[in-house]
């Protein structure tokens, strides 16, 4: 994103813009449709070479994907933009800490993201769902079931809109529409999802960046004397024994919520504060499985979803004094509702049978509903260097604790309660019930580590990104987050990440 939007404005060329990137390149487009097969058939993992062996970290799962384009190769494209409350917690609720930026200010940077990414969003109603402007593209349609499981969602009343997704609803920067192959997760064979390496092959095509992979940036050094980082050390992985030094104006360090801090651990920069790696964020979720009493067509595209911002956009009142936010998707669900071949008595099922078996089993229809809630966190919430576990170049590898803050702990059980009892509720409305429910444990969409603000004390970079404790270092997306808000977050860190590149432009 930063080079995407360096290079549109003319201020950075290929002789002037040098991106490292550790990874290997993924396979292109034009053998997406084979992968896919592949995965399908063998289930095997249509992104080979996508992590450097060694290269592992302690803790909560996550991807840890290192290769062009990120994680974002096997992301699900949906793009939800936070909402105002997140930027102002501390104001508005008395907990966590505010942003020193405000969702207006970002409003720009949503835009221009969404417009890069390529997102088909439904405006759901103004007082939700504020923006300045309309998505580049028009709305994923709803299935058949999602309209369905809207109507339902309206009985129990709730206002629900398509989800705003990277995935082409209409043909969109020379990549195909969605033809809901739903494969979104892990490969789109058509390219109508977005994934980074189309960003770098337009790049490199055009010839404005040079990109050099399976190159690893081992330190940034600062210049003797100053505060300024005079170079970078790295290592190319094909001749580990030579040491590359890289001098530049400026370092912009883009490697995600887990690989920037650690990077700055590693170099003993820009730590002045203690907060490298401290506040690690996200949020947690609350999920059920609800039957209802609707004929849903199982398998209809299951990766789409609705969603609404009504419990994101909550006042202390709406919540009885205590804080909880959080989104709310409905997924339908085919789990366990395909055609299958034996009945529940091992019975062989052909032809008619199997239908009549089918038909039987979709009568009903079940809806899976999920809400991401905002967890305040802690200090401790962090990555250290384990220095018991090296990786090939002797470097201490990463270990990871994601820790809620204390009045986040104490909020903990109130606020999953009180989701489950909105699902039970909602069941009601539809003369459902709430088949099951559980929470997953790790925090989904990592950020943090590096936190934005406006006093160098209590934070890493300021509210640009650029490090408080040198002028020409830089870091960008994820790890400047100082929450995690309660909705999928890639598209913030997009925006993060294109309002320094534009504050980087200037100082250019
Ligand atoms: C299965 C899955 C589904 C997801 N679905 C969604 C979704 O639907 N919506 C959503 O909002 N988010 C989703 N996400 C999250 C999303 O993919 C990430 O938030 C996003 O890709 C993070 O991008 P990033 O640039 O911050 O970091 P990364 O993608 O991790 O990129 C960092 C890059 O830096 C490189 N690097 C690291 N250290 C070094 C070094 N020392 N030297 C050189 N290079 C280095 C890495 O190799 C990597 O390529 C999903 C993630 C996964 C795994
Ligand atoms: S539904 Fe299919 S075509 Fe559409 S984005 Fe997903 S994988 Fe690609």
């Amino acid at each position: 994103m930063v080079a995407e939007h360096l290079a549109a404005h003319g201020v950075a060329g290929p002789a002037d813009m040098l991106v490292i990137e550790a990874g290997d390149e993924m396979p292109g487009l034009a053998q997406r449709y084979a992968l896919r097969e592949r995965t399908l058939a063998y289930g095997e993992s249509p992104w080979p070479r996508d992590h450097i062996d060694g290269y592992e970290i302690e803790g909560p799962l996550q991807s840890r994907s290192m290769c062009v384009g990120g994680l974002a190769m096997h992301w699900g494209g949906v793009t939800p933009r936070f909402s105002p409350e997140d930027f102002k917690v501390k104001s508005l609720f008395g907990v966590g800490h505010d942003w020193p930026i405000s969702y207006e200010e970002l409003e720009p940077h949503y835009e221009e993201a969404e417009r890069l990414l390529g997102v088909a969003g439904e405006q759901g109603p103004p007082g939700m769902d504020p923006r300045a402007s309309a998505f580049p593209m028009p709305p994923l349609p709803l299935t058949y079931n999602l309209e369905l499981l809207r109507g339902w969602a309206q009985k129990a009343g709730i206002t629900m809109w398509s989800q705003p997704s990277a995935k082409n609803s209409v043909p969109y920067a020379g990549r195909a529409p969605c033809c809901r192959n739903d494969t979104c997760t892990p490969i789109c064979p058509t390219g109508a999802k977005y994934s980074p390496d189309f960003t770098w092959d337009a790049l490199r095509k055009a010839k404005r960046v040079r990109l050099a992979t399976r190159t690893l940036v081992r330190r940034l050094v600062p210049e003797r004397g100053s505060s300024r980082i005079g170079y970078a050390t790295a290592v190319a992985r094909d001749r580990p024994n030579d040491v590359l030094e890289l001098h530049a104006k400026h370092f912009v360090v883009a490697a995600g919520y887990a690989w920037s801090a650690h990077l700055l651990l590693l170099s003993g920069v820009a730590n002045s504060s203690g907060l490298v790696g401290k506040y690690l964020t996200g949020h947690r979720n609350v999920q059920a499985f609800i039957q209802l009493p609707l004929a849903l067509y199982p398998g209809i595209n299951e990766q789409h979803s609705l969603v609404t911002k009504q419990f994101m956009r909550v006042s202390p009142d709406d919540t009885g004094g205590r804080y909880a936010r959080h989104d709310l998707r409905i997924w339908e669900s085919a789990s366990g509702r395909g055609p299958r071949l034996r009945d529940d008595a091992g019975a062989l099922l052909l032809g008619d049978g199997l239908l009549r078996d089918w038909r039987a089993r979709t009568k009903t229809g079940v809806a899976r509903v999920r809400a991401y809630y905002d967890v305040i966190p802690d200090r401790a919430s962090e990555l250290t260097l384990d220095r018991s576990r090296l990786n090939g170049w002797g470097d201490p590898l990463p270990q990871l604790a994601f820790r809620d803050a204390p009045e986040s702990a104490a909020l903990r059980d109130f606020t999953e309660d009180r989701i489950r009892t909105l699902f039970t509720e909602m069941a009601r409305a539809g003369n459902g019930v709430v088949a099951r429910t559980n929470v997953d444990d790790f925090q989904d969409h990592p950020a943090g580590g590096c936190r934005m603000g406006a006093d160098p004390a209590t934070s890493v970079v300021d509210r640009f990104g650029r490090t408080h404790d040198h002028e020409n270092l830089w870091v960008v997306g994820a790890p400047t987050c100082v929450s995690g808000g309660c909705a999928n977050a890639t598209l913030t860190f997009c925006a993060l990440s294109l309002r320094s590149a534009a504050q980087l432009a200037e100082t250019l």
